[in-house]
């Protein structure tokens, strides 16, 4: 690491689309440096994503991308279903391990907001991790509804903000644009 480097916090956050695919642009950027990345999913797993199979043809030495969820969960009113807690519980302590085992350069925690907002995992088991941190290491955190926590110790924040969507007009989400 030269003088100027430093791993930094960024959260992607907000209602517009691009979260994700920001987080996946920086990721192809970060390969192309030579960094290893990993991106861990916590709530998708059942739909099947380009970006899957764009990693494989990076080669997983340079980009891993792990579904550790299964797929959309249940939310509103109720309490969130146990066994999709049970899933961001070990989705996070896996993220938590390779964060500290610095064998990636690049950590993305994929919708790891939404995980937390739905409470299924609490704000301030992230922060701390995050403080504590290796120095080099950058971590991405996406998802709507990032917690004022996570607002407060990342370094560089961007918010998505909805002008149009095509859903907005039935159009439904497109192959290779939206998964
Ligand atoms: P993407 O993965 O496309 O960058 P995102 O990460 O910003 O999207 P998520 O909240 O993760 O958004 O939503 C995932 C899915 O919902 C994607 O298929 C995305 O295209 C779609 N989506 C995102 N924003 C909107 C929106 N404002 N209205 C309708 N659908 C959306
Ligand atoms: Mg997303």
């Amino acid at each position: 690491m030269s003088e100027n480097e430093r791993g930094l916090i960024i959260v992607h956050t907000g209602a517009g689309k691009g979260k994700t695919t920001a987080a996946l642009g920086i990721a192809f950027r970060a390969v192309g440096q030579g960094l290893r990345v990993l991106m861990v999913q916590f709530i998708k797993g059942s739909w099947h994503y380009g970006e899957l199979d764009a990693a494989r043809l990076l080669g997983e030495d340079r980009m891993r991308i792990l579904p550790m969820g299964r797929g959309f969960v249940k939310v509103g009113v109720e309490k969130p279903d146990p066994a999709d807690v049970r899933l961001v519980e070990e989705a996070w302590q896996f993220a938590r391990e390779e964060i500290f085992r610095g064998e990636y350069d690049l950590v993305i925690l994929d919708e790891i907001n939404y995980a937390i907002s739905y409470k299924m995992l609490e704000a301030e088991k992230v922060v701390e991790a995050l403080k504590s941190k290796p120095e080099g290491i950058h971590v991405i955190l996406t998802g709507r509804n990032a917690h004022p926590s996570l607002l407060e110790v990342a370094d560089l924040v961007t918010e998505m903000r909805e002008v149009k969507h095509p859903f907005q007009k039935g159009v439904l989400a497109q192959r290779g644009i939206d998964y």
